[in-house]
């Protein structure tokens, strides 16, 4: 996991800088163990100034206010010339103290999407193709770690599933009335398979989807879907598809 100076206000920046040395490249927050990054031998602290021999462009954000569009632009820049490398062994070149290293990764397929928690009192959760976002407003709500992982999974699903792109194409009509209609039927569908798919993905993990998809109910009226589509079956119907899904599981 890295971050960048970007994705910090004006006034913590120094901090940053003086801690952190973020004004020279990404630094990197956490390392998972037994990763590739792991392996590689990269470590928490460490910057990284450049991916496969490229150089990383400079970070300009220095006195630039936060503005979060450039944030995301800048981390996602950095995520696409991890991801181009694909599956074949490449360098990550990095900071360490004062100290230039060059890493050797082997890289293993895992999941394309990136999940973060955002700021904010409303209760929500929504995929755009690439991250997850889930608000600290709906993460307050949360009881155990089967409804962070329904609520994860599903967004996750929809960006395995394409969703976003379906919900830009033409058949989709947004705004008064989407729920109705071919758009309502469409949104519907997609909302199912995204439940039905977080739901396998969550035994896979070892978690229990009836009892992850228990927050739709403490959501309060069963309307309050998750995610931005907001056409979703009531909660009691999505619980009894959680419950057909495990009870069709073959035991292991
Ligand atoms: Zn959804």
């Amino acid at each position: 996991m890295l971050q960048h100076l970007s994705q910090f206000e004006l006034a913590d920046r120094p901090g940053m800088i003086t801690s952190h040395s973020l004004d020279r490249g990404p630094g990197v927050v956490v390392v998972v163990p037994d990763s590739p990054a792991a392996a590689a031998g990269i470590r928490p602290g460490d910057i990284v100034t450049a991916i496969d021999g490229r150089a990383l462009p400079p970070e300009t954000a220095l006195s630039a206010s936060f503005d979060a569009s450039r944030a995301h632009a800048r981390a996602d820049s950095v995520q696409d010339l991890l991801e181009n490398t694909g599956t074949r062994r490449f360098t990550i070149t990095l900071l360490r103290k004062d100290s230039i290293l060059v890493a050797d990764v082997i890289p293993l397929p895992a999941c394309p999407s990136h999940a973060h928690l955002a700021r904010s009192n409303q209760r929500n959760a929504y995929a755009d193709g690439r991250h997850v976002f889930l608000t600290t407003g709906l993460l307050s709500r949360l009881d155990n770690d089967n409804e962070l992982a329904f609520v994860i999974a599903h967004e996750m699903a929809h960006n395995i599933l394409r969703h976003a792109t379906i919900m830009r194409g033409g058949d989709v009509k947004h705004g008064l009335g989407r729920t109705l209609g071919r758009s309502g039927r469409i949104i519907r569908e997609t909302e199912r398979t995204a439940d039905a798919l977080g739901g396998a993905m969550m035994l896979d993990a070892g978690f229990d989807p009836v009892r992850g998809a228990a927050i739709l109910q403490h959501l309060g009226g069963g309307d309050l879907g998750l995610d931005l589509f907001a056409a979703h079956d009531s909660a009691g119907k999505r619980i009894a598809a959680m419950r057909a899904l495990v009870s069709a599981r073959p035991p292991r």
